[in-house]
């Protein structure tokens, strides 16, 4: 059986040292020295000024959202996973989708004007698969009409675009730390910002919004994450270049043995590196994608719709819109089989598969 994703797991005994520094301080929770030091290590790995730990990538998405004090509209991408969108309603606010670039396969900068009217505040895109957005042009987009701009990078840990990290674009960029992401702390989330201000906004609404113990600064929720999961993000953080090197290799194994494969690739932002943490085809037609994904099914391989169906045209609490790119690409994209420990033989093994189905 070859599973779409497993999630990475650091030696046992790494972990455990870290758990019996818990058991001596007897400190769980409340920003306590695991996190703390998870904090300052990924504030350099990641080579950016200011982020928190929070409990996950969906409240650190609603923190965002609180943080900006943003209202009415926001555009956003239909092509993602449902916690952008549903942050966006969570927070009282309207989700406004622009297409997709058929490309790139985020959202299509050259749409996003159309779409702003007088109640537009923001702009929340998704690095989709860690490939960055044209954040050059969104930024633009949003001084000239003065909205902000949040990032989803729920995937893009670790990339770079134009020579600094990603999460140092738009005013607050985000990024999820679960399990089956590139690089986790079994639950976790980032926030991340260039500005003081919003920082300290931040930290107040991670923690109730307390300033003391008797007083209160902002309007706050509990988006704390505790030692534990803390413990487990500092432990996979000494492994995080062999992760990176063993995805990569499998990657660019899939990319020569799919050369000629009657699918096409997301393209990727010229001036980025990779994360290698998705391996999405696009097949020509819907009907080719589910051919495959059974074909692998049958072989105990299994594959992931990733993302289906468009978030803009089947959400029960959203009128549903059509969009051009992003329903066709919604249906024929599937995600292969990617983690640190996938052989190269099986990564033959399902090339292999994929072209006979495709023969057939
Ligand atoms: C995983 C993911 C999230 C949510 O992160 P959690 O940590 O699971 O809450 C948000 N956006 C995208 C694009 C994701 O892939």
């Amino acid at each position: 059986m070859i599973p779409i994703t497993k999630p990475f797991l650091p030696p046992q005994e790494a972990y455990q040292q870290y758990l019996s520094g818990i058991w001596q301080r007897q400190w769980l929770t409340n920003m306590g020295p695991l996190a703390s030091e998870l904090e300052m290590k990924l504030k350099n790995h990641l080579n950016v000024k200011h982020l928190l730990f929070v409990t996950n990538g969906t409240v650190a998405l609603q923190m965002a959202i609180k943080a900006l004090d943003l209202k009415d509209e926001i555009i956003t991408t239909p092509f993602s996973f449902i916690a952008t969108t549903s942050s966006i309603v969570w927070e009282g606010c309207q989700p406004v989708f622009v297409d997709i670039d058929k490309d790139t396969l985020n959202i299509d900068p050259d749409k996003i004007e159309a779409a702003i009217t007088p109640k537009t505040t923001a702009i929340i895109a998704t690095h989709v698969y860690g490939n960055p957005c044209d954040v050059l042009a969104i930024q633009e987009i949003a001084d000239k009409h003065n909205l902000k701009v949040i990032y989803d990078g729920a995937h893009a840990f670790g990339v770079e675009v134009h020579g600094k990290s990603i999460f140092e674009y738009g005013d607050i960029a985000t990024c999820s730390l679960h399990a089956t992401k590139l690089y986790h702390s079994t639950e976790g989330g980032l926030v991340v910002t260039k500005n003081p201000e919003i920082l300290k906004k931040l930290a107040y609404m991670r923690n109730f919004g307390f300033n003391g113990p008797e007083a209160f600064a902002e309007l706050g929720i509990n988006a704390k994450n505790s030692e534990f999961h803390a413990a487990m993000g500092l432990a996979n953080l000494n492994y995080i270049n062999n992760i990176h090197e063993k995805r990569k290799v499998i990657s660019e194994r899939y990319d020569i043995k799919l050369q000629n494969h009657k699918s096409r690739k997301q393209v990727w932002h010229v001036a980025s590196s990779n994360n290698y943490a998705y391996y999405p085809v696009i097949f020509d037609t819907e009907d080719a994608m589910l051919k495959a994904m059974e074909y692998l099914k049958s072989s105990e391989i299994f594959t992931r719709r990733y993302f289906y169906p468009s978030l803009a045209s089947t959400l029960p609490y959203l009128e549903a819109v059509n969009l051009e790119i992003t329903d066709v690409v919604a249906k024929c994209v599937l995600c292969l089989p990617l983690y640190p420990d996938l052989s190269m033989e099986e990564v033959d093994l399902i090339c292999r598969l994929l072209f006979r189905i495709q023969n057939n």
